[in-house]
Order: structure tokens, then sequence, then C-alpha cells
């Protein structure tokens, strides 16, 4: 297993349609992918974490509800969404930023899982959201383009403030790394 980097926000391939899995690909074991996705997941107390976030401009995220068990989903499709609700939000590619964001409360996904098994199932609330959320990150998309102009000018501005600071080297930082 390996702990992949995360990728912030505007960094490529985050703005990027991604590309779905050929049937080449899907014969390839994409079990190792979807354990190191999750363990990133984890490891960075993520529920979601999308392809373009491991710089793979690929249709794959995983996620994991609390007290759940992590599921995979490779070349999702959503439909039948229904609902709506704001609820809050984060993003490990914009760590330390929230917003409330609007989302269907209910809605189906059909997906290939890791195994390569066809997934279809509806999903309602919280686990809803993150499917939405990173579906999102497969289509470009970041949570503060649902929003209004003028509080997704505002969050962004706030995130490349916080990214500077990330970014300085620091002891904990050196540390964290090794
Ligand atoms: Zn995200």
């Amino acid at each position: 297993m390996a702990i992949l980097d995360i990728v912030y926000y505007p960094d490529a391939p985050l703005t990027s349609k991604a590309e779905p899995f050929s049937e080449v690909e899907l014969g390839n074991d994409l079990y190792a992918l979807a354990t190191n996705m999750v363990e990133t997941m984890f490891t960075h107390d993520g529920v979601g974490l999308a392809g373009p976030q491991v710089g793979l401009s690929k249709r794959i995220f995983v996620l994991c509800e609390p007290d759940a068990d992590p599921m995979c989903f490779i070349n999702p499709e959503i439909s039948e969404l229904e609902g709506r609700e704001e609820g809050e939000e984060g993003c490990l590619s914009m760590p330390k930023i929230y917003a409330m964001v609007p989302r269907a409360t209910k809605l189906r996904i059909k997906a290939l899982n890791e195994s390569g098994e066809s997934v279809d199932m509806v999903a309602e609330n919280f686990l809803a959201r993150i499917i939405q959320h990173e579906y999102d990150h497969l289509n470009g998309v970041m949570f503060p383009d649902r929003l209004d102009i003028i509080t997704r000018e505002h969050l962004l501005r706030e995130w490349l403030e916080m990214r500077e600071q990330l970014h300085e080297p620091s002891h904990l930082n050196i540390e964290s790394r090794q």
C-alpha cells in the first residue's frame, strides 16, 4: 500500500474532465489503485477522494461514510437526482476551507467497483452528497463552483492565502514528510 500525494487546487488535473477507463485498462487490476486511494483518504481524514485529486485524470473515486466500509466507483454514471439540501463540505484538495453547498438528497449511481463488478445503487443524504462531490471532481468541478460567484470568489481567495501557509517550509512539514 502507498499513500499518494494530494493535488491542491488549482493544479492539474483538478480542473480538467477526467477520462473513462478503457476496456483494456479495466482489464488491469484496479484493486491496488483503489486500496492506495482509500489509504490516502483515511490518512487525511477525508470521506472521499477522486482520481484527479491524486494526479490521475481518470474516472474513479473512493469514499467512506462514517461507520461503514469504503467503496470504490469506476466509470460512474449518476441519474435520478432528487431533492435539494444544503450541507457543509470541505475538500482534501482545498484543506481547511468549508462552505454550505446545495446538493440533491437522493440519486442513483451505476459504476464498476475495484473488483470489476457492476454496482447499481440508490444513495441518500450524506452518502449522496459525497458521491456528488466526488463525481464533480471527475468533471473538473470543485465545491466552490457550486456556489454563487461572490461566495466562490471569497472562498478561493481564502484558499489561496491558506495554500501559501501550507507551503511554508516548517519544522512540522519536514518531519511529516519523512
Ligand atoms: Zn473534493
